[in-house]
């Protein structure tokens, strides 16, 4: 008798290419003057006849949305062929109000690039078939019973990046995503704003049997509007996959939207195929043709992209891997710290950027937290800090009062200097043979926490150290107190 062999989890290989749109960060919309800046105004005050799809009217181009997709494409190393086109995307849905889309068909803006990432320390390459133009479509909200559309979106010029099928697992997904989100914050193309639908994404994914050439069946999922849903609505369809193939049913070609507070996909429409949109090519536009000049002269304004930004602050400062990492995430704090930098007099720079770093990363990030601020609205300026650094280099302060007088610079927005003198805050103890009486009068006013330490308490030390801070009124510089204790514990051999 010959037993089926039913295949395990591992013996399938998940594929996996991600479709990334994202609105572009241009002042008005992909084809009308009608401003972008929607998302506080009331519904369908963004809107005119081109946006609001009248019979007649004639599109024009945004330049700036096509510098900006060329921008993007030249930082994915894409290149950009001399002609383009806009083509129609015939589309039978409500939320566009020509009954079509404007979007780039065959012959997209950009072509063939790449994006690399880093996968538990491997470098990966990721293919990008291409970057293309299109224009947003209306909002819709659906109540019982009926449903309102909001025309301010549309038309809003929306960015498409394309990627081939080269991901190999949802975490490798998610990664591509946080990437791709770096960079587009990093160009200043996109708000990079998932939460607020500004940059999106679907996902098309199948599973093969290892070794296998062929593509399986792919669905399409759609509605993951966060780095974690990417990661978890891929999880979830790579099991419901493998448990369809595994009892030996059929997966279809569908769309499916992640629900996230059910943690599930589920089948909303069968996945069109191209011929369904009955593509053309967009009459009332011209074709677009970019000049090599233009290229050229876009590439050489390209701002620093967070892998340069990350080997410069190893090369330049020495930073470790793990500061370089959180200060190029997000461009706001790494700009602040240039910033730092840049007004920084001081001639151990590598010193002054360690300084920078762990003042910035620990206590400033932490007070950013406490208020919900960004580094750009707090009041703290570059400048406060450099000089609450200058002061603590100068040992006019100990760590303790610093970060006192950091918690006060950051609600008023005044000078550390100013602060220490108007708090008359004094300057650390640094007379040794002082410190040294302090520390044998506190040893001898608790002798049974000194001999516990001796005993082998190691703990004891620090409730000794805060006699100390107390006794001098946080004048102490703590590690030289810890010094003085261990010695005098201790005994010579330390
Ligand atoms: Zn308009």
């Amino acid at each position: 008798m010959i037993e089926a062999t039913i295949p395990t989890e591992a013996a399938f290989e998940v594929v996996i290419g991600l479709e990334v749109h994202s609105q572009l960060l241009t002042k008005s919309k992909m084809f009308c003057g009608c401003k972008t800046g929607y998302a506080n105004e009331a519904p369908n005050t963004h809107v005119c006849p081109i946006c609001m799809g009248m019979p007649g009217v004639m599109p024009v181009i945004n330049d700036e949305a096509v510098t900006y997709t060329i921008m993007t494409a030249l930082a994915l190393n894409c290149s950009i062929p001399e002609y383009s086109k806009f083509d129609r995307k015939n589309y039978p849905y409500p939320d566009l109000m020509k009954g079509y889309q404007i979007s780039q068909y065959d012959v997209p803006l950009s072509l063939g690039g790449y994006l690399t990432l880093n996968l538990h320390g491997q470098e990966r390459r990721i293919g990008i078939t291409r970057v293309h133009l299109e224009e947003d479509t209306a909002r819709l909200s659906h109540h019982p019973g009926y449903s309102l559309i909001d025309v301010n979106r549309a038309g809003t010029p929306l960015m498409e990046i394309v990627s081939e099928p080269d991901m190999r697992s949802p975490e490798e997904a998610r990664l591509y995503m946080q990437k791709m989100r770096e960079i587009l914050v990093y160009l200043g193309v996109s708000s990079g704003r998932m939460e607020e639908g500004s940059l999106r994404c679907d996902a098309n994914i199948s599973i093969r049997p290892f070794g296998q050439q062929e593509l399986g069946v792919k669905t399409e999922i759609k509605n993951m509007n966060s780095f974690r849903s990417v990661e978890h609505a891929l999880e979830y369809e790579v099991q419901r996959q493998i448990a369809i193939v595994r009892e030996g049913g059929v997966i279809r070609q569908e769309t499916r939207g992640w629900v996230e507070n059910r943690g599930v996909t589920v089948s909303q429409r069968s996945k069109e195929q191209a011929h369904d949109y009955r593509y053309f090519p967009e009459p009332d536009l011209p074709p677009l043709l970019i000049s090599r000049e233009r290229v050229e002269g876009i590439r050489v304004l390209l701002p620093e992209l967070p892998d340069t930004r990350r080997a410069r602050y190893v090369a330049e400062y020495g930073l470790p891997e793990l500061d370089t990492n959180v200060l190029t995430e997000d461009k706001a704090l790494g700009d602040y710290f240039e910033q730092v930098m840049q007004a920084s007099k001081v001639k151990d720079r590598k010193a002054r950027a360690k300084s920078a770093s762990n003042w910035l990363l620990s206590e400033v990030v932490r007070l950013l937290n406490t208020q919900s601020r960004s580094i750009q609205e707090s009041s703290l300026t570059p400048a406060a800090l450099v000089n609450l650094l200058d002061l603590l280099d100068k040992e006019r302060l100990t760590g303790k009062q610093a970060k006192e007088v950091l918690a006060e610079a950051f609600t008023s927005g005044e000078l550390p200097e100013v602060i220490v003198e108007k708090k008359g805050i004094k300057p650390p103890i640094t007379d040794q043979g002082m410190l040294e009486q302090i520390v044998e009068e506190v040893i001898a006013k608790n002798a049974k926490i000194a001999s516990d330490y001796q005993g082998g308490k190691t703990n004891a030390l620090q409730a000794l150290v805060g006699q100390v801070m107390k006794q001098t009124r946080g004048q102490a510089k703590a590690d030289t107190v810890q010094l003085l204790l261990r010695k005098k514990l201790d005994g010579p051999q330390a």
